[in-house]
């Protein structure tokens, strides 16, 4: 058994969704669950939906909605062949639904968390509606799960927490069995409480939803079916040229998301990495590239330096406290600081008469300072960008660290870490360096490429 899941983009239309459907037989025999983002650009539009209702725009919101009823629609009923009509029946009366619960909110005025989840919820719930019929349609059985019923989280409504052990007992009773003989669609992001209030798992949260269906159902392999390649040696916004990482350790893959590789959120393959299943990246407008394979140990390479991340308007806070500097208890003021204000930190370095943290949401940046303040002295630079070389070979490999230096040589240096596990060596420079940097780095640590890890 497998969890096959596909992204916005790749369900974004009629010819996307056929496209998806030629790759999900391709895999039938491995029996395949297919987990669905909603079609295209759906839940941004839907959460505007939401909030023009909420500020009373009744008739902007319900444009919107008529918006993506022929949307669904057009491409869905196309798809749907002999099953058009039942799917006209279902998709008409979600849209009837909204429509109805439009003009509640803009009545009432006002928008809770859980009335945002339940408008948010109805991307997710067409699109694996869609999909399923149009697997029907193109000659293999498939069956729908609400993925409402199967998956249980707290009531922490846009960004609920899963309760695993329920979530994952349901998904072996319910969807295990039917796996067996169909292929089962369900829509990634959404979920409920167990009083029967719909839930979402955050933005970007159908990959969880994959991981969490393939640990429940102890899956031999996780695919993340997106629009690119893999993950890349370096970023393709900042340096073009870069080279596909076939493989990659757990540990490498959540290092490079958290400098800024879009392509998976670390947190969303937890599941995953607790049961020890292989998670793979692919492209679905280019099923026939292999991707990138994230598991638990990494591949032998000879390069040491699997890829370079990197994170552009960063804000770097020097914090600076005579009076306390050195006494026990410092960090922990500082970072209780942040922890208040939800704002998490990416790099720390420490001198002995300061502390410098780097930050990329500076929603509450004020706030902060203002606190930090209380007891020490604050300065920032904004404009920032943070460079990081990955690779768990790092460790093994002395002179590395010299290699980058001398690459840097002309270039401002303001911060350096490298974390005690030793998987990354990361700077901070000056945001307006960072094309340069990148594509003089990547000159150095990819001039020859390992043929087992790099295509
Ligand atoms: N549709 C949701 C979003 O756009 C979830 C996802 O696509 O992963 O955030
Ligand atoms: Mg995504």
């Amino acid at each position: 058994m497998i969890v096959m899941k596909f992204g916005g983009s790749s369900v974004e239309s009629q010819q996307a969704v056929e496209r998806v459907a030629g790759i999900v037989k391709s895999y039938i025999e491995r029996k395949p669950i297919v987990v669905v983002s909603a079609m295209g650009k759906t839940t941004n539009k839907l959460l505007q939906v939401a909030h023009e209702a909420a500020a009373g725009r009744r008739d902007q919101a319900l444009a919107l909605v008529d918006e993506l009823r022929s949307y669904h629609l057009q491409h869905g009923l196309a798809l749907a062949g002999a099953h058009a009509a039942e799917l006209d029946r279902y998709i008409r009366a979600h849209f009837e639904w909204l429509d109805e619960l439009v003009k509640g909110l803009s009545v009432v005025g006002e928008l809770s968390a859980r009335s945002m989840d339940a408008i948010a919820s109805v991307g997710e719930r067409l699109s694996s509606l869609v999909v399923s019929f149009a697997f029907r349609a193109s000659g293999f059985k498939s069956q729908h799960v609400d993925s409402r019923s199967v998956i249980l989280t707290d009531a922490q409504f846009t960004h609920a927490q899963p309760l695993l052990e329920e979530t994952y007992a349901a998904l072996k009773e319910k969807v295990q069995p039917l796996a067996e003989n169909a292929v089962v669609v369900m829509g990634g992001f959404i979920a409920s409480t167990k009083d029967g209030h719909t839930t979402t798992l955050g933005r970007g949260g159908s990959d969880y939803s994959a991981a969490i269906v393939g640990a429940g159902v102890n899956a031999e392999e996780i695919q993340i079916w997106t629009d690119v390649d893999g993950m890349l040696t370096a970023d393709p916004r900042i340096v073009s040229g870069g080279h596909r990482v076939k493989s990659l350790s757990f540990a490498e893959a959540a290092e490079m998301a958290y400098f800024g590789a879009k392509v998976l959120h670390p947190a969303t393959v937890l599941p995953a990495v607790d049961k020890n299943i292989p998670v793979m990246i692919l492209n679905s407008r280019r099923p026939e590239v292999a991707g990138t394979r994230i598991s638990l140990t990494s591949v032998p390479s000879r390069n040491p330096v699997k890829s370079i991340s990197c994170k552009n308007d960063i804000t770097i806070l020097n914090i600076r406290s005579t009076r306390m500097l050195m006494a026990s208890g410092f960090m922990v003021r500082i970072f209780e600081v942040f922890n208040r204000h939800r704002t998490s930190v990416d790099m720390v370095s420490t001198s002995e008469v300061s502390v410098s943290l780097t930050v990329d949401n500076v929603e509450n940046l004020d706030a902060i300072c203002a606190e930090l303040r209380e007891f020490s002295e604050v300065t920032l630079e904004q404009g920032q960008a943070i460079v990081c070389l990955v690779g768990e070979n790092i460790r093994h490999t002395p002179g590395i660290a010299g290699r980058a230096f001398q690459v840097l040589s002309g270039t401002n240096i303001r911060m350096i870490s490298q974390g005690a596990s030793v998987l990354n060596l990361g700077f901070v420079i000056t945001g307006s360096e960072l094309a340069p940097v990148v594509a003089a780095l990547h000159k150095e640590f990819f001039a020859e490429l390992d043929p087992n890890v790099f295509d």
